[in-house]
């Protein structure tokens, strides 16, 4: 890893574990400061153990990403510690419950929608707002699925906030394609992460969604964070407004598990 976030501030929302805890890590060791954000103080202050052992410095603020003063209340925090804000991972998701439409409840589809989608527009909102004000320049990437470019049966809230977090994506990077703001996404298939297991951990499931991936393997943290740096240095500078899948040839390989 390289000092290519030298002189950045980095947020990463959904920080206090899996995919965003790594790349928290990651952007540290990348040399960028790092606001961590997330609903658990302990897991949270947690990364930031990691990012100083890691020679870095950062940060944690409690935040739901889905209420707004909560977000901008964030936005404001890194700004008063480290003056600035200039890469954004929004990243924090939760899977929802996985039943048919019919089974679905009202509480649940708005509970997926709130967090995973409404969540990354109110981030975009606060972050866009904050780099415009710096005069613009800036990267974000927020994190979709393979499940935003193709439906599951069954997981129809938490595809529909993924598909939403596509078109977010392209819409929000038009906006600010002339202010330097580089605006992503990422669509991992399964990631080896404590939501990994929850959906996919019960045997059958497990084979054959593994069967699914070509590679043979789930994806691990550090290969979707490794993207995520990328995208968000300047080595990715002419991207925006794609969604970068980081499946091991799952969607390559769809409708013939091997
Ligand atoms: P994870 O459960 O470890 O991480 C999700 C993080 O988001 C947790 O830290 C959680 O506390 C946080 N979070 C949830 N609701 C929040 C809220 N309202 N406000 C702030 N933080 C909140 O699992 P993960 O796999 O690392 O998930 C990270 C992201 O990756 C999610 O958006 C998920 O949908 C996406 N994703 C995961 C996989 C996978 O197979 N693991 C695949 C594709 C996409």
């Amino acid at each position: 890893m390289t000092q290519e976030l030298e002189g950045k501030v980095g947020l990463v929302t959904g920080g206090t574990s899996g995919i965003g805890r790594e790349t928290a890590v990651l952007f540290a060791k990348a040399r960028a400061k790092v606001v961590v954000a997330g609903r658990r103080e302990q897991e949270g202050q947690e990364t930031v153990g990691l990012i100083r052992a890691a020679g870095g410095d950062g940060l944690f603020m409690k935040t739901d990403v889905s209420k707004a003063s909560e977000v901008e209340a964030l936005i404001q925090k890194a700004v008063d510690k480290f003056g600035r804000l200039d890469i954004a991972f929004n990243n924090a998701g939760i899977e929802g419950v996985w039943v048919p439409i019919l089974k679905q409840s009202e509480e649940d589809w708005d509970r997926t929608i709130d967090i995973n989608l409404k969540g990354v527009w109110l981030c975009l909102k606060y972050e866009i707002r904050q780099m415009l004000k710096q005069g613009g320049g800036g990267a974000i990437v927020n994190m979709a699925s393979i499940t935003g470019l193709v439906g599951g049966a069954g997981a129809a809230a938490y595809s529909a906030s993924k598909h939403g977090v596509i078109g977010l994506t392209k819409s929000a990077a038009l906006e600010t394609a002339r202010s330097k703001i580089r605006i992503n996404a990422v669509c991992p298939a399964v990631v080896e992460t404590s939501m990994g297991e929850r959906l996919f951990s019960a045997p059958a499931v497990h084979k054959y969604v593994l069967s699914c991936h070509p590679m043979g393997r789930f994806g691990r943290p550090t290969e979707i964070a490794e993207a995520v740096v990328w995208m968000c240095s300047d080595r990715a500078s002419f991207m925006t407004g794609q969604s970068l899948v980081l499946d091991g040839g799952f969607l390559a390989g769809q409708n013939s598990p091997s």
